[in-house]
């Protein structure tokens, strides 16, 4: 290959349809991955997709082998484990949970169709840099032991949580410090359950501190006797591990009695908001590596893949613009976070909530519907969520004993609408990134529930 256009760091779900994208568009692809190319797509996770993503992006539906179950609900249960809300009937939680492996394999096999050139066995070192301007990477062949450097116009930052090439960068529009508290540090198990299902199509996710401090736990069926079930916690290490949190949870949910253990894994994801700017000289983030995931329920799948359609178009045009500084790039923080992105900024704000909550709140908020259905739904598709003024008396009737929970999910509410507002102002340059940031910054300080 003559030296690429782009280099793809990474062949996760948002890397493979990012370098896909790239190849169609024309450029010469470069797609890099530490993995063998018979193990892109392994990976630790809930499994769970939305079909909405699919749809937004035009990427083929999962279909066969790579699906192992329709999901078509969820229900969401408060720490005492009953009072659950049923979320049925709304189309943007349907959707499938995945066999990853065949999955990710077929994002790969679409891509090197497309004309990406996939070198696995890689591990990337970092970045090769003049000044601020990334113009290459290092790596080492896991297989050869050989060191090389690759030259290039744009590397993509693809590797996930990892984040290779944006940790080892320093500059004033790139965050390298996530702080601990906006990442989920995760368990799960694939378990044969001893009695099946009654409804294999119903995802399940349990909320308390007593479950899972500051995350929540679920239970995904894979099919009618088989589930994906983990937890994961926030807050770093201080929090226990999160597989005592599970083993734990695994003895007070009867579903899951003597069930047996196919497999078990831990895992970490972003929960935050993405990065202020998903673009740098030279250098584009997609993926975990852009913390495009979802707050509430750590779901990246889709938020990346939908990152990296977007990515494609941008680095086209800016490489036959000439212009691959981060001004050049700026496009793809526009195109991304005033539409998608400002959805997922608005979900941390309901992360937020649900996390000061106390699981006495949650018990009682879930039996006298003062939080309900809808507002679920609303919330995850990031509108905020409006109480008229007779739905408000109704809640108010029925939450007397504790208006203070009210008042958190009326505020929460406003703080979503706010930060979404803000997202949708995204600055239409790096000039005024700053002064962007801090309103962000200043909306996240409010959203303090306690
Ligand atoms: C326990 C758990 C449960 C989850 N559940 C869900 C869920 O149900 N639904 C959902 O949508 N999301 C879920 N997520 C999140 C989801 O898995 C991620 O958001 C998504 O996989 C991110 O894709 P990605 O391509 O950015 O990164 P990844 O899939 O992590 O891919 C990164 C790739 O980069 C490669 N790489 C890393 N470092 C290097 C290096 N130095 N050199 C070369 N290659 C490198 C890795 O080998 C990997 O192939 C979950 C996450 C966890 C941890």
């Amino acid at each position: 290959m003559k030296r690429p256009d782009i280099i793809v760091v990474g062949a996760g779900s948002a890397g493979c349809v990012a370098a896909r994208r790239c190849a169609e568009l024309g450029l010469r692809t470069l797609l890099l991955d530490r993995k063998p190319k018979e193990k892109i797509g392994q990976k630790v996770c809930g499994d769970e997709v939305s079909k909405s993503h699919f749809e937004a992006t035009g990427i083929d539906i999962p279909k066969d082998d790579e699906i192992s179950t329709v999901i078509a609900g969820a229900d969401v249960y408060p720490p005492s484990l009953k009072n659950e809300l049923q979320v049925r009937g709304w189309s943007d939680f349907d959707g499938w949970t995945l066999n990853r492996l065949t999955f990710g394999q077929r994002l790969l096999d679409e891509a090197i169709q497309a004309g990406v050139i996939f070198m696995p066995s890689i591990h990337v070192g970092g970045p090769i840099t003049i000044g601020d301007q990334v113009t290459g990477i290092q790596y080492k062949n896991l297989e050869t032991g050989e060191e090389k450097i690759v030259k290039t116009k744009i590397v993509v930052d693809a590797s996930g949580f990892a984040a290779i090439i944006r940790n080892k960068l320093e500059s004033p529009l790139i965050e390298n410090n996530i702080d601990k508290g906006d990442i989920a540090l995760c368990y799960r198990e694939i378990l044969k359950l001893k009695v099946p299902l009654a409804e294999p199509e119903v995802a399940r996710v349990f909320l308390g501190e007593g479950i899972a401090p500051q995350g929540y736990a679920w239970v995904f069926p894979k099919s009618a006797q088989e589930v994906n079930a983990g937890i994961g916690v926030t807050g770093g290490e201080g929090k226990g591990s999160p597989k005592a949190h599970f083993t734990e949870f695994k003895k007070k949910y009867p579903l899951l009695f003597e069930s047996t253990v196919i497999d078990g894994k831990g895992g970490a994801v972003p929960v935050r908001r993405p990065l202020k700017s998903l673009v740098g000289d030279g250098v584009l983030f997609v993926g975990d590596a852009a913390l495009q995931v979802n707050p509430i329920h750590g779901g990246g799948i889709g938020a990346g893949m939908r990152a990296g359609i977007i990515l494609g178009e941008v680095a086209r045009e800016a490489i036959a613009r000439r212009d691959v500084t981060a001004k050049g790039l700026w496009s793809y923080n526009t195109r991304y976070l005033t539409n998608f992105g400002k959805r997922l900024a608005a979900l941390e704000i309901f992360r937020r909530l649900l996390q000061s909550v106390s699981d006495e709140e949650l018990d009682y908020g879930f039996e006298k519907r003062i939080l309900e259905a809808g507002d679920l739904m609303a919330a995850n598709k990031g509108d905020g969520f409006s109480l008229s003024p007779m739905d408000k008396m109704k809640r108010v009737r029925r939450g007397a004993g504790k208006l203070s929970l009210l008042l958190k999910i009326q505020k929460a509410a406003s703080l979503m609408k706010k930060m979404s507002k803000a997202y949708a102002a995204y600055p239409s340059n790096s000039a005024g990134l700053d002064k962007w940031e801090r309103n962000v910054l200043s909306i996240v300080e409010d959203a303090n529930f306690k």
